[in-house]
């Protein structure tokens, strides 16, 4: 019996939830989760259909780039979740869409700003969107490169990829990642899209909408997260 067996059916499980929020149409999304000793991650196969996927179509892969289990090729954004768990210590989980407020956030190039305490729950700051690839970034090892534009833009803005853990590709879409599970990060992907299409509809009220103050941020930011979180129910 595979040694994946159960990282398989949790990424399966995963991909397929996806879709059952309707975060994603066609084959248009991914979700990837790094095994217990960090070595080896499964991902869905590229280019099948969330129908007639299965547990065993899902592949594992090693850090770099080999295939260690699987028939199927991995799905084609596999060097960007490569560079994503090599370069954010810790991340266990990654998943990208094409959902729709994401993407029409993506596609302007705005990072989304932190206009309610919902966002402030969940993404200290606003979800950067990253910098344009070039076109030699585009035409040579393209999906790392995509990888590349995440990471730079959390040193560039000296943002810690553990308190926003999310980003808007410009011109594509959005990666999410988390520090727990692949279903972890599936609901991280939908609070993602929830943000966007409310910000995006404070933005059609209100143009010229500022930023929720940063008391108010803090404030939310701090009760769910940090050492002196005090939100949910004590765990024993
Ligand atoms: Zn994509």
């Amino acid at each position: 019996m595979s040694k994946f067996k159960e990282l398989k059916k949790r990424v399966y499980d995963a991909n397929i939830k996806l879709k059952k929020f309707n975060l994603v149409i066609h084959t248009w999304g991914n979700v990837s989760e790094l095994s217990k000793d960090g070595k080896y991650y499964a991902i869905k196969p590229s280019g099948v259909s969330y129908e007639s996927m299965t547990p065993e179509d899902i592949v594992v892969m090693d850090l770099n780039g080999k295939i260690v289990e699987g028939k199927l090729n991995p799905s084609s954004d596999e060097p960007t979740h490569t560079w994503i768990y090599k370069n954010f210590k810790d991340v266990k989980a990654i998943a990208h869409t094409h959902s729709q407020y994401g993407v029409a956030w993506a596609s302007t190039g705005q990072s989304i700003p932190c206009y309610s305490s919902t966002h402030a729950d969940n993404f200290y700051g606003p979800i950067m969107c990253t910098r344009e690839l070039t076109d030699d970034e585009i035409n040579n090892n393209y999906e790392l490169n995509t990888g590349k534009v995440i990471t730079e833009s959390f040193k560039k803005e000296n943002k810690d990829p553990k308190s926003s853990p999310a980003v808007l590709v410009k011109s594509h879409g959005p990666f999410a990642w988390s520090y727990k599970s692949s279903d972890d990060v599936v609901d991280l992907t939908l609070t993602l899209e929830e943000i966007a299409k409310m910000s995006y509809f404070s933005r059609m009220i209100d143009a010229d909408i500022k930023p929720a103050k940063q008391y108010l941020q803090d404030k939310h930011y701090y009760r769910k997260h940090g050492k002196n979180a005090y939100y949910g129910q004590k765990k024993n």
